[in-house]
């Protein structure tokens, strides 16, 4: 087995990827807020993390990789989308982690192995701020539990920032009860209304990044393999992860692989509630636009990259699919996907090359298209619909994907046919043929596409 090939942002390069256990891989990746429906950049780390979930239970097994995937439930975002409606916090984070599953199911996201929620790991929290404090890491002063940064060495080496830049950068107002600028909060005071709980340095609630520590420590352990989220995160939420976890575990590290996905624009600006640009699948999907293609382009792109996304990349991607999609149709039939494709698994376990897995595809689409045997057609149609299960993609049964679901057998197959004629027709020349099947064909509402992999077919809409 070739090993995978990680871009770590801490080495500042490729690695080969080596799990501390085989047997039991680790990947923790920062969920969403749920707050408010989560927009189409919320969806770039899921799905790349995605890729790399499916990626690794393909090499090490499906039952031999555990992956973490939180919801923050605990957040000031949370607490005033809360007191606007008049309602407890759980309303707001019950509807919205119900919406993001739902989207997340529609873009073929696979469930992560575990979804820890702030809320339900608040004593792991607090006994984690107990050990930095009993170890002289972290101070408690005025309701507010602090991390000293200059307690923790290595402070900065992640983001590769220097300590002194930090302080100096800090802001002119820094809280009175800070011993250094870049301290930041553990726990704090919550204000009135607002949701509290209990510990040992008084009423309040924990901080962001307090809570990934201690969901990771509960859910897989104080080491793990991988550890992923968007590129905004490395600092400083992953930097103040990894001060927390490596002071209180007497400097294990939180995690041997840090992966950062690239930003994500829309229409060459960045996403804002000022510009008004926010996109959201969820919307998207709702008008129709299928999950997967939305997958499919958002895996044009290489995930450290910054991509851009709108109209025609959402369009390119649905007539790629199309492509592909009519090749399953034609001849993959329920055909079972077959072995992985080298080239695919190359491309992936090369830092998650998903633009080279694509291209990939069509190679392999090529090959079905001008198999001269059965096996050997049916052989590529098996790679790709294992490739499939690897990017994500093919889900759908490729009848469905077509709106042919309402066509009898019948019908389906008289239509077929008469595509099969036109194409003879034309490299007959024969065109007044031609021309008058494609009457027929439109009479019948039916809108044919030629490709270089052949003709797909739907119904007008
Ligand atoms: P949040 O729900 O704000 O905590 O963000 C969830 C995840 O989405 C984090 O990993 C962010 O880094 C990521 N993220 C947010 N906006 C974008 C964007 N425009 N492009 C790529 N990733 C993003
Ligand atoms: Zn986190």
């Amino acid at each position: 087995m070739t090993a995978i090939q990680l871009h770590d942002t801490a080495a500042r390069k490729k690695r080969a990827f080596v799990p501390q256990d085989p047997a039991r891989v680790t990947m923790y990746v920062c969920g969403p807020t749920v707050y408010s429906t989560a927009h189409i950049g919320n969806f770039r780390p899921a799905i790349t993390f995605d890729v790399l979930y499916r990626l690794l239970r393909h090499e090490y097994g499906a039952d031999h990789v555990v992956y973490a995937r939180n919801i923050t439930d605990v957040d000031d975002k949370i607490n005033a989308a809360a007191a606007a409606e008049g309602v407890d916090i759980s309303v707001i984070t019950e509807r919205f982690a119900k919406i993001y599953r739902e989207d997340s199911a529609a873009l073929n996201i696979l469930p992560p192995t575990i979804e820890p929620a702030a809320t339900a790991h608040m004593s792991e929290m607090i006994t984690l701020m107990e050990q930095l404090v009993e170890g002289g890491f972290a101070y408690a002063a005025e309701g507010h539990v602090l991390f000293d940064v200059t307690a923790y060495e290595q402070y900065g080496a992640l983001s590769k920032r220097s300590l002194d830049d930090m302080i100096a950068g800090a802001r002119v107002e820094v809280a009175p009860y800070k011993r250094n600028p870049a301290d930041f909060v553990l726990w704090k005071p919550s204000k009135p209304g607002e949701p509290v709980w209990e510990s040992p340095f008084g009423p309040g609630r924990p901080g962001w990044h307090l809570e990934c520590s201690a969901m990771i420590e509960a859910t897989l352990g104080q080491t793990i393999d991988i550890h992923g989220g968007g590129a905004d995160l490395v600092f400083p939420h992953h930097e103040n992860e990894i001060a927390q976890s490596a002071c209180a575990h007497g400097g294990a590290a939180l995690a041997n692989y840090w992966l950062h996905n690239g930003f994500l624009s829309i229409d060459s600006e960045k996403m804002s509630k000022s510009l008004g640009n926010i996109v959201k699948p969820h919307e998207l999907l709702e008008r129709g636009v299928k999950g997967e293609v939305i997958r499919y382009a958002m895996l044009t792109g290489h995930y450290r990259a910054p991509l851009d996304w709108n109209d025609t990349l959402i369009e390119r991607a649905q007539k790629s699919l199309d492509r592909l999609y009519g090749v399953l149709r034609r001849f993959g039939g329920d055909a079972q996907p077959g072995d992985a494709p080298d080239a695919v698994l190359k491309a992936l376990r090369d830092d998650m090359n998903t633009p080279k897995a694509l291209a990939a595809l069509f190679e392999i689409a090529g090959r079905a298209n001008k198999a001269e045997t059965e096996t050997e057609r049916a052989e590529a149609v098996g790679e790709l619909k294992a490739a499939g299960d690897l990017l994500g993609l093919f889900q759908e049964d490729a009848d469905a994907w077509f709106g042919l679901d309402a066509l009898s057998e019948a019908e389906k197959a008289e239509i077929d046919a008469l595509i099969a004629e036109r194409g003879e027709s034309r490299k007959a020349k024969d065109f007044a043929r031609a021309d008058a099947i494609r009457d027929q064909l439109d009479a019948k509402g039916v809108q044919a596409e030629d490709g270089p992999e052949g003709t797909t077919w739907r119904l007008k809409g």
